[in-house]
């Protein structure tokens, strides 16, 4: 429609805008109490995507040559969605719902319709086709008793608010599948629904929930308290942290140590990478919150769902991005940019217990190299009379290679840990943000099963410590298979870590590893999923 008069839709826009604009750090203000720093900071980009001249300068030349404010806002929000989509990397294809989210919202705003509430009286499970972050981030669990949406991976902004939020979420199912007034039954820790239970499926979810209920009661009498089984074999618990100041969260929740510290989050939103200088502070700031304990650095894991814009440049465009210049394969090619990062964390060492942390290897000779890096760098620095501190080191397994070749790696290093997001989307060949393939994203496969196995007995053999940092880690229903299956320590989300001490509490060892032995003989990955769900059941009683 063209418009009369372009002044006023400019005004109407402009109102818009800001009303948005002061929406939008009131969220990332609440977001920072209610859901964490890392979380909310989704909603200062949404401040950034707004304020882009891309859009905002778009949606004003489309008003100035005669388009209305909301056709001008749809227009454009429609193409930059389109030009999300049409990437072939997965994680900017995942910033079009980011996109649209902030578009619609504008929408709204010119229209005085509002943001949706979808908090509705009294307690009801929503069925949405898809839900932004900025809808999951205002629900509130009293209401919301959990949510299903079709559209919106693991890994979707969404479903990290609403894991934050801790509503059980399950996604991947048409909304039409779905009668409002339904009983339904939403699993959010196994991702099963089940609609019009039977009385015993109704008997069977109860206890599982009786079960949670229970744990979340005992959560605080475990503050304080070792990690360990009911017969006293101790795990090493520790915390998964994107950013420097999620460190003392991880001490918060009892965490022995932080197991994987992203790097890659220093690398993004940013024209260039950090100085040495800068990530030094910022890797000495991790030690130093982590008062001396175990604290494992990992380096640079850029590609594949990890979009660093400045760094894509220097790989260029690829077909599989998952297969493709990732990570240590990156940095090998790159000798100044890592050898900054070691030089960083070197230095860094004499700031608390450095473990340097190599992800993505495939062969020994890449673990070699980046040792004879690491010596030089040390070299170097001494040469100019910098401080290093010592440091140990490790390595991911979270390719089926490394996993066959475990007990050759282990010689080579002094732990590993292991990255189940990737070691199961590559063993499965089921990429771990694709939804049409979620069903198929099966943890609990005995391929997986097994691999994990040869990954433990490799690293005793090579005397190598063995942990978990995949989200597998923090999944209640998968720990006995750990503990049965010998690791000896796992990492995950600061907010898991009391839970799963508390189910560590109730596992006694030879009764894990018999339930280990059992999923090591499944020939299918029903089977396995029977066994763990029977387990869970058995630790309820
Ligand atoms: C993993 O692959 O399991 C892992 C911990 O690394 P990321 O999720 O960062 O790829
Ligand atoms: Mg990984």
């Amino acid at each position: 429609t063209p418009c009369a008069s372009p002044d006023a839709e400019i005004e109407t826009f402009r109102a818009a805008f800001a009303s948005l604009q002061r929406k939008l750090q009131r969220l990332e203000e609440d977001s920072r109490e209610r859901l964490g720093q890392e979380k909310a900071a989704i909603f200062g980009a949404h401040a950034l995507m707004l304020a882009d001249p891309m859009f905002e300068g778009g949606i004003l030349n489309l008003i100035e040559a005669g388009k209305t404010a909301l056709d001008a806002i749809y227009d454009k929000t429609m193409e930059i969605r389109a030009l999300f989509s049409s990437l072939p990397d997965p994680y900017l294809r995942e910033r079009a719902a980011d996109v649209e989210d902030v578009g619609r919202r504008l929408f709204r705003e010119v229209q005085g319709s509002g943001d949706v509430d979808l908090n509705a009286p009294g307690r009801h499970i929503l069925v949405a086709e898809e839900l932004s972050p900025s809808e999951a981030a205002v629900l509130s669990p009293e209401h919301v008793a959990g949510v299903i949406t079709c559209v919106g991976g693991a890994t979707s902004h969404y479903a990290i608010i609403v894991s934050a939020l801790e509503i059980p979420a399950v996604s991947g199912l048409e909304s039409r599948l779905f009668y409002d007034g339904d009983r339904v039954i939403c699993d959010g820790q196994s991702g099963v629904v089940v609609v019009s239970p039977t009385p015993a499926t109704v008997g069977r979810y109860e206890r599982k929930r009786t079960l949670f209920l229970k744990e979340k009661g005992d959560l605080a009498s475990f503050a304080g308290k070792e990690a360990m089984t009911r017969d006293g074999h101790k795990i090493e618990l520790r915390g998964n942290i994107a950013l420097p100041e999620d460190a003392p969260g991880v001490l918060e929740h009892g965490g022995t140590g932080v197991g994987l510290f992203r790097t890659e989050c220093l690398f993004m939103n940013r024209p260039q990478a950090p100085s040495e200088e800068e990530q030094y502070r910022a890797y000495k700031t991790v030690l130093e919150n982590m008062k001396g304990l175990p604290t494992v650095i990992r380096t640079l894991d850029a590609g594949g769902d990890k979009q660093i814009p400045y760094l894509d440049e220097l790989v260029g465009p690829e077909a599989n991005p998952f297969l493709g210049l990732r990570a240590i394969r990156f940095c090998l090619r790159n000798k100044e940019l890592f050898m900054t990062q070691l030089r960083a964390l070197l230095r860094a060492g004499v700031a608390g217990d450095l473990r340097v942390m190599i992800p993505m290897i495939s062969d020994v000779s890449q673990i070699q190299t980046a040792k004879e890096w690491l010596e030089e760098a040390g070299e170097a620095l001494k040469r100019e009379g910098v401080a290093t501190g010592p440091y140990r080191l490790g390595i991911m397994i979270e390719i089926p290679s490394a996993a066959l070749m475990a007990a050759e790696l282990a010689t080579e290093v002094d732990f590993f840990s292991v990255g189940t997001n990737d070691l199961v989307q590559y063993t499965l060949a089921v990429d771990r943000l694709n939804g049409r393939v979620a069903d198929l994203y099966q943890p609990w496969h005995p391929a997986v099963v097994r691999l994990l196995k040869q990954i433990v007995d490799g690293a005793k053999a090579g005397d190598a410590e063995v942990a978990v940092c995949g989200e597998m880690a923090g999944d209640p229903l998968l720990l006995p298979l750990f503990v049965g299956l010998g690791f000896s320590g796992l990492s995950m989300s600061s907010v898991k870590l009391p839970w799963i001490k508390s189910r560590l509490s109730r596992i006694a060892l030879p009764w894990a590893e018999n339930l280990a032995r059992e999923a090591l003989s499944c020939k299918s990955a029903s089977l396995v999923r029977q066994i763990l769900e029977r387990g869970a059941e058995e630790l309820a009683e």
